[in-house]
């Protein structure tokens, strides 16, 4: 994986060396906070997914950082321009590909290009449109009608479009909701080529896979920044003792292990359970009269999913 973790940009107003920098950044619908005093900062080239439970506040928070959308409270910069001034200047320079692809239907791959090069006013159209549809790999279908495409090639279609007029930020709002595992993995494997280039990538998904190939993730749970950093900070952070278990009936052994005082979660994968909580001697103590012949116990490292249903059922106290 290519990494500029470091490498900054020059803003426009100096004030900040990276290509998000947002403070206190606050949203209301309805008198219902969905964002909630989020502050966070992405260097260039990196890719930066935002996690965390369906209406978590990801996609409105992705809207404000970019200025397609006003916080009520807040401030900070996108590329250099102000968030709250300069919206339509930070919208020339972004590609957003949101969950529902829109297309023409009945319109083929390279005239659905050509449009979207049009209203970007592209310049050198013709020949822009033509080097997107060979850099996709495309080339083959560029007549084929959008409308009778699968879904990882609406996918790849989508992410054409959102690139045809060379953004310097990428927006992924679940791009790969949908799609078969090998367009997932082929779609990531393009992601990380632009982030290579230096192309800056904020990304929603609800794929631990995807998650761990970024380079820093983010939390979100009812509008709150619950932890974010790279992968091993944040399971650094957590400060999870995990224990995982196989054997017959485990099933049965889960409302049995949730009563111990210092299990804070049972969460089931595949035939096995992890078993995790913060203490980690207590927890062994606890675990004990259940490490019989019958069962298979081992310490295992806690894995991004052991953290973050700690965190969503934590949250779900808190609020
Ligand atoms: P996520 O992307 O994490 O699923 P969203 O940002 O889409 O979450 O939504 C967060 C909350 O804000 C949800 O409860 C949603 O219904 C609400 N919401 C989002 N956009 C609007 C809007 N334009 N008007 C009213 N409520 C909205």
């Amino acid at each position: 994986m290519s990494r500029n973790t470091n490498e900054k940009i020059a803003s426009k107003d100096g004030k900040s060396g990276y290509v998000i920098d947002v403070e206190n950044i606050t949203k209301s619908f309805n008198g219902k906070t969905v964002v909630n005093n989020v502050s966070i900062q992405v260097p260039k080239g990196e890719i930066f997914a935002f996690l965390g439970p369906n209406g978590s506040g990801k996609t409105t928070f992705l809207r404000m950082l970019c200025g397609l959308l006003t916080p009520d409270s807040g401030h900070g910069t996108c590329l250099g321009y102000n968030i709250l001034r300069d919206r339509q200047e930070i919208k020339k320079h972004i590609g957003y590909m949101t969950q529902r692809f829109s297309f023409y239907e009945d319109l083929t791959i390279r005239e659905n290009l050509d449009f979207v090069a049009r209203l970007y006013d592209v310049p050198d159209r013709k020949r822009k449109v033509g080097e997107s549809i060979e850099k996709l790999g495309m080339s083959a279908r560029r007549d084929q009608l959008a409308g009778t495409l699968s879904g990882g090639w609406k996918q790849r279609l989508a992410l054409a479009a959102a690139l045809i007029h060379e953004p310097k930020l990428l927006l992924l709002d679940e791009p790969t909701a949908g799609v078969d595992p090998k367009a997932r993995r082929e779609f990531w494997d393009e992601i990380h080529l632009l982030a290579g280039e230096g192309m800056t990538v904020l990304v929603t998904t609800h794929y631990m896979d995807e998650a761990e190939r970024c380079h820093r993730i983010a939390y979100l749970s009812f509008g709150n920044l619950l932890t974010h950093g790279t992968v091993g900070e944040v399971i650094e952070r957590a400060g999870l003792a995990t224990w995982a278990v196989t054997g017959p009936d485990i099933a049965g052994l889960i409302g049995k292990l949730r009563e111990l005082p210092s299990v804070e979660q049972v969460a089931v994968f595949g035939n096995t359970l992890h078993v995790s909580g913060t203490e980690p001697l207590s927890l062994e103590n606890d675990l004990k009269p259940y490490f019989t012949s019958e069962y298979r116990w081992e310490r295992v490292s806690s894995g991004l999913e052991d953290v973050f249903i700690h965190l969503m059922e934590n949250s779900r106290d808190n609020y």
